[in-house]
């Protein structure tokens, strides 16, 4: 497949993205990471670096990154190496962070979805390069004071997974959807709550343009992207100005931006420091952190199944196309959803389609999770069936979907759905002899269609349909309204 191309250049972006782990202390203290805390409440004497104290290993910590490394395909690494990365910062009282540099926890991996590109559904992997963990740093206050800054160390230490990909985005929308996928992960397995407000999933999306087969361009790496729609203003951006600046003769200079979501655009923050700046050296408080495979098989075991196994297992046990089985795992929510629907009516493939259609499409409208949907999955179940009895067409099940969604009239049951399609009078007409009756009158009226379809005009049959299905107040069975009139005339 060609590489979509913005003005002849290839677009080239990796992620680097800072997961807040979901322990109840730091990663080197037993201070507390509970979010909106008074400032300095929740940071102890190690995280104030205070002279003497020694980090200790929050076992927690480590073991959602055997989690996170177990649900990407990584190798998990028997020993890893905490290093201190220095720089000068006052949130920083150390005067370094610890973090993991030559070998970090978590080894390689992948992470793969679907975009829909044209018509046609592709599915992306994108390579990861490592995820190794690290303490936060604490917060400048700058707001609530004047000609001064605060400094709160109650984020100080608490513990982060770096997750870095390769550089396999080719565009914003491709960046995007890893995000999206990466972040259902990590919620999904529990070791991150994902909430991006809070900065409990930040990205920093590194962008570089080239002429398609050329080196790799110089990259511009764009800070914290907290929510999904700044993430792709920010990158659409950044690749406009970058081809601006080439096309303009200038070269592009690494250097790390902040995009402004006020202005849609990205600014530079300083010039990119190189690893050797920060003069990283092994820590020497912290020895290797050993695994043993033990370890991660008792992590392995204890593990909810991944949303890449269960779309596995969706298209094994339901027969399903491994595009809905994709969707229907993009939360834990939706897939009970739907394999509650799907167990109950026996009709997989419907279930999927309505989940996926009428369902999917009021939620988003109303950015609502299906634990909220007013219409449970026994009640979608009862209405499948009663589809596939030909009780009622399609169109009619729309109606009453459509009732039991905004709570009108009799509801709460699945018994309901059979009086609500009794009240609303959307039974199909099922009686044969009555349907028959019809069928004769429209033909006795329409003498010359009759011909015309015998003279070999299928068309005519139109003509023929229409008028029955009206007698009949939309409520005769299409397939038996065909039926019975190849039957009728011969
Ligand atoms: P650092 O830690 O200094 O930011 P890394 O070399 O670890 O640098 O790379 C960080 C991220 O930048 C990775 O996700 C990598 O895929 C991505 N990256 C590296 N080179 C480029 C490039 N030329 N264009 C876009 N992204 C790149
Ligand atoms: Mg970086």
């Amino acid at each position: 497949m060609t590489a979509k191309l913005v003005q002849g250049y290839e677009v080239v972006i990796g992620f680097e993205t800072h997961t807040q782990l979901s322990t109840q202390s730091k990663i080197f203290s037993r201070a507390s990471v509970a979010f909106g805390a008074e400032p300095n409440t929740q940071a102890c004497a190690v995280d104030m670096a205070l002279p003497g104290t020694l980090p200790v290993m929050n076992i927690g910590a480590v073991e959602r990154a055997i989690e996170f490394g177990l649900a990407v395909n990584a190798h998990i690494a028997e020993r890893s190496i905490f290093a201190r990365k220095n720089y000068f910062y006052p949130d920083l009282p150390k005067g370094y962070q610890i973090s993991q540099f030559e070998i970090p926890v978590v080894q390689g991996g992948e992470v793969s979805f679907f975009m829909e590109e044209g018509n046609e559904t592709v599915r992306k992997t994108v390579r990861l390069e490592r995820a190794h963990l690290e303490e936060d740093a604490g917060k400048s206050l700058h707001e609530d004071f004047i000609g001064q800054s605060g400094i709160d160390l109650n984020r100080a230490g608490t513990p982060l997974l770096e997750i870095v990909t390769q550089p396999d985005m080719r565009s914003s929308d491709e960046a995007v959807a890893y995000a999206k996928e990466l972040h259902k992960i990590v919620t999904w397995v529990g070791i991150c709550d994902g909430n991006m407000q809070e900065g409990s999933f930040r990205c920093d999306a590194n962008v570089s343009v080239r002429k398609p087969g050329g080196e790799l361009g110089t990259r511009r790496e764009i800070k914290n992207l907290n929510s999904f729609k700044f993430m792709q203003q920010a990158i659409d951006y950044e690749v406009r100005w970058q081809i601006d600046q080439i096309e303009d003769g200038y070269t592009i200079q690494q250097a790390t931006v902040l995009f402004d979501p006020d202005t849609g655009e990205t600014r530079a923050m300083r010039t990119k420091e190189d690893a050797a700046d920060y003069r990283y050296f092994p820590d020497p408080d912290l020895p290797p952190l050993v695994i043993g495979r033990d370890w991660v098989e008792r992590v392995r075991g204890e593990m909810a199944e991944l949303p890449r196994v269960m779309a596995e297992r969706f298209v094994r046990e339901y027969a399903l196309p491994e595009y809905d089985a994709t969707q229907l795992t993009q939360s834990k929510a939706v897939a009970s959803y739907f394999e509650a629907v799907a167990k109950a009516c026996g009709q997989a493939k419907l279930a999927s389609n309505w989940i996926m259609g009428e369902v999917s499409r009021r939620l988003n409208a109303s950015e609502m999770g299906i634990e909220y949907a007013p219409v449970s999955a026994a009640q979608l179940a009862a209405l499948i069936g009663r589809i596939s009895d030909n009780t009622i067409s399609n169109n009619a099940a729309r109606q009453v979907f459509e009732s039991l969604w905004n709570k009108e009239g009799p509801f709460g049951s699945e018994g309901d759905i059979d009086v609500l399609i009794e009240t609303k009078g959307l039974k199909q007409m099922n009686d044969t002899g009555e349907l028959e009756k019809i069928i004769d009158d429209v033909l006795a009226a329409n003498p010359q269609n009759v011909e015309e379809f015998k003279a070999g005009n299928t068309k005519a049959l139109n003509g023929l349909v229409g008028p029955i299905m009206k007698a009949s107040k939309g409520k005769a069975n299409p397939a038996q309204v065909n039926a019975l009139l190849m039957k009728k005339l011969g």
